[in-house]
């Protein structure tokens, strides 16, 4: 009998994983029909690279990894929103383009003056200089996954926090509870708050998820199929839930000024999340004890990286296989123990 403590995208992919081989599965979440995860809250770019190729060296290897097994992922899930449009990252001004280059470059992503992007997506400013197309940079809706996970694995999911892992009566007990594993295995994972706004208007204003700068200020734009447009986000080293005047005002400029016809579009959401951070910002796989494993810290890329953490989860319960990512993203690693 395996327990997994946290329904989050985490905790049911590898419920899911598990249950798929064989194995008898019972998740906890205080919530179980809840939106209380960083899930709800995530504009679910699949996106490898970024910042997160500066961080822990191993990290884009892992992303690439887990990129590499969306499309098999999401097609058992149904319709997930899973769309390969790609993404155009877009600079406004010339500083934004300075700053915004170095991260092109590391990409190798072809440079595009501000016509052809805007021969790519039409809605975009004249006003913005330069920019790149991403090809290989997905999408997918994070609540519609956790809604098909869910389904998935119904009956097998109990409305019940757990605040000790004693008193969970399993053989073995996957810890993957987001920011809620700091306080029951004691590992360094710190909330790192997100504003997300969603607009939403007539669709097909938008083809591409767009990641640009403008004026100094980084603004993603994810468009879904039916109108809705995801704008994020604000990215804060603290733990509060309060949505402000500035983080909101910040998101909104920015967004208006790469896509000036999102003035039309009607504000439907304001949401708050914490991406689950760690030290050097790469998750904590791996086992605890002879009877706990921990799958959390995921931080910027828990939905990227979902069905990964599934495969290497339910390999090392069901197998006790040692892939190299789980030396790599060890609990016990330098800085995270
Ligand atoms: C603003 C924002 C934007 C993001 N955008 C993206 C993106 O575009 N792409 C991407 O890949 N990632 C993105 N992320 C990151 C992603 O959302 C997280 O990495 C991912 O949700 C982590 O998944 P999780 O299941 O570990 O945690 P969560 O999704 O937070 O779920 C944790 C679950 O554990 C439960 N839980 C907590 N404590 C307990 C307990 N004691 N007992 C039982 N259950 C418990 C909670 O109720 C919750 O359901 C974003 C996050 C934020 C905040």
């Amino acid at each position: 009998m395996i327990a997994v403590i946290g329904g989050g995208i985490i905790g049911l992919s590898i419920a899911r994983s598990l249950r798929a081989r064989g194995a008898e599965v019972t998740v906890y979440d205080p919530e179980p029909d809840g939106t209380g995860g960083a899930w709800h809250v995530a504009a679910g770019m699949l996106a490898p690279g970024r910042e997160s190729a500066f961080e822990h060296p191993r990290l884009e290897s892992l992303l690439e990894a887990s990129l590499a097994l969306w499309p098999e992922f999401a097609a058992g899930l149904g319709d997930v929103g899973y769309d390969t449009t790609g993404t155009l990252g877009v600079a406004l001004t010339a500083d934004d383009h300075v700053e915004a280059a170095r991260e092109w470059r590391h990409q190798k992503l072809q440079p595009l003056t501000g016509s052809q992007v805007r021969d790519r997506e039409p809605a975009l400013s004249p006003r913005i200089r330069a920019g790149v197309h991403a090809p290989h940079e997905v999408q997918a809706d994070p609540r519609r996954v956790v809604a098909a996970l869910r389904r998935a694995l119904a009956g097998r999911i109990v409305a019940r926090r757990i605040t000790d892992l004693g008193e969970v009566a399993a053989d073995t007990v996957v810890v993957a509870a987001g920011c809620g594993t700091a306080a029951l295995t004691g590992l360094p994972i710190r909330p790192v708050k997100g504003q997300v706004l969603r607009l939403r208007g007539e669709p097909g204003l938008l083809r591409h998820v767009i990641d640009g700068s403008a004026d100094g200020r980084h603004v993603y734009l994810v468009p879904r199929a039916d109108g809705e447009i995801v704008v994020g986000a604000t990215q804060e080293e603290r733990g509060d839930s309060a949505a402000t005047a500035g983080g909101v005002h910040d998101l909104l400029r920015a967004a208006l000024d790469l896509v000036p016809g999102l003035a039309e579009h009607t504000l439907t959401e304001i949401t708050v999340g914490h991406r689950p951070g760690t030290p050097d910002n790469g998750p904590l796989l791996g086992r605890l004890d002879a009877r706990t494993v921990v799958a959390a810290g995921h931080h910027r890329n828990g939905i990227l990286l979902a069905p990964i953490t599934a495969r290497l989860v339910a390999d090392l319960v069901l197998t006790g296989s040692d892939d190299p990512f789980l030396d790599d993203f060890a609990p016990g690693r330098n800085g995270c123990a």
